[in-house]
C-alpha cells in the first residue's frame, strides 16, 4: 500500500512566522506568555509549552505587568494594544501581515462608513480570534455574517462595505456577495472586498487534486481550527473516504483495509512532524 503525504499541506507563512516569533524568544528566555493558542493545533501548542510557552487568556493579561507577551497570526483588537501600553507588557507581535493589512482596510473602511451611516459587514465566525481583531478596528460595531444567506441583520437602505475573514470559503463568500446584491435597491451603495487569503483560497484546489489522487484520506487538523473544518468538508466532497483526526492515536485500520493508497493532508495549522506521525501510525 502506498502512503504519501501531500507536499502542499502544513503551515501557511503567517503561522510559520508566529511559530518562528515564539521559538526565537524562548530559546533567548525561556518562558513567553502567548495571547490565545498559537495555532489552533492543541499537539503544536503542547509541544511548545513544553518549551516554555504559556498560554494566557485576555482576562489573564489584566493581571500581568511588566513583561513580553505574544501577540499570534490572528492578530487582536486595538483594546489589547491599549492594556498592554497601560500595564507596561511588551507585545511581541506576530500578527500575519496579511491579517495587518485587512484590519487596516476595515479601520478606513469604517471611518468612511461612520460620514454616511453606512454599515461594516464581516463574513467570518463570531467569536474567531480573528473576527474579534477585525471588529476592534470598527469599534465592536460590524455585523458579523456567517453564512451566504444570513442577510438578516444587514439594512440594504444604507451603505455597505463588505469584507472576509481570510480563511472563509472564497465560494461563499462569493455567493453571499450576490445573494446581497439581489437583495439591494436601485443605486444601492454596495462595495465588496476579496479579503479571502488566496493560500486557503487556493489549497481547496490543490487539494482536490491530492483527494482524487488517493483511495483514502487521512486529513489532520485541530478539532478548533475553522480552516481545518472547511478544508475537511471540502476533502470529503471530492473524497468520500476522507477521515478527520486531531492525533495520530485516532486512526482506525478499517479505514484503509481495502485501500492501494492512502493519503495524508492537513490545515494551515497542522505541523509537518504531526503528520509524519501519522504516517509512521499507518505503517
Ligand atoms: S491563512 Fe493567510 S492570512 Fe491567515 S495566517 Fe495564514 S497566511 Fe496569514
Amino acid at each position: 500500500m502506498i502512503i504519501k503525504i501531500d507536499d502542499n499541506a502544513g503551515y501557511c507563512f503567517g503561522v510559520v512566522k508566529a511559530i518562528g516569533v515564539a521559538e526565537e524568544q524562548l530559546d533567548k528566555e525561556g518562558s513567553l506568555y502567548c495571547l490565545g493558542d498559537i495555532v489552533h493545533n492543541s499537539a503544536e501548542v503542547e509541544r511548545l509549552k513544553q518549551k516554555g510557552l504559556v498560554v494566557i487568556d485576555h482576562q489573564q493579561l489584566l493581571s500581568l505587568r511588566q513583561c513580553k507577551v505574544l501577540i499570534r497570526a490572528h492578530g487582536e483588537p486595538p483594546s489589547t494594544y491599549s492594556v498592554a501600553k497601560s500595564q507596561g507588557i511588551e507585545l511581541i507581535d506576530a500578527t500575519c501581515p496579511i491579517v495587518l493589512a485587512l484590519q487596516g482596510r476595515i479601520r478606513q473602511g469604517y471611518e468612511a462608513m461612520k460620514q454616511v451611516a453606512g454599515q461594516v459587514v464581516i463574513f467570518g465566525k463570531p467569536g474567531h480570534a480573528e473576527v474579534v481583531g477585525l471588529n476592534g478596528q470598527c469599534n465592536g460595531e460590524a455585523i458579523i455574517v456567517s453564512h451566504a444567506d444570513e442577510l438578516q441583520p444587514i439594512d440594504f437602505s444604507r451603505p455597505i462595505r463588505l469584507y472576509s475573514q481570510t480563511t472563509k470559503s472564497r465560494d461563499e463568500y462569493q455567493q453571499l456577495i450576490a445573494n446581497i446584491q439581489a437583495a439591494l435597491p436601485p443605486q444601492a451603495d454596495f462595495v465588496a472586498y476579496d479579503t479571502v487569503c488566496n493560500r486557503v483560497a487556493n489549497r481547496a484546489k490543490q487539494l482536490e487534486a491530492f483527494a482524487h489522487s488517493v483511495d483514502v484520506l487521512i486529513f489532520v487538523a485541530g478539532a478548533n481550527s475553522s480552516n481545518g473544518r472547511y478544508l475537511y468538508e471540502y476533502c470529503r466532497q471530492v473524497q468520500p473516504h476522507t477521515h478527520l483526526i486531531s492525533n495520530a492515536d485516532q486512526l482506525d485500520p478499517q479505514w484503509w483495509a481495502n485501500a492501494q493508497s492512502v493519503g495524508i493532508s492537513g490545515a494551515t495549522s497542522t505541523p509537518r512532524w504531526l503528520m509524519e506521525q501519522v504516517k509512521n501510525n499507518i505503517l
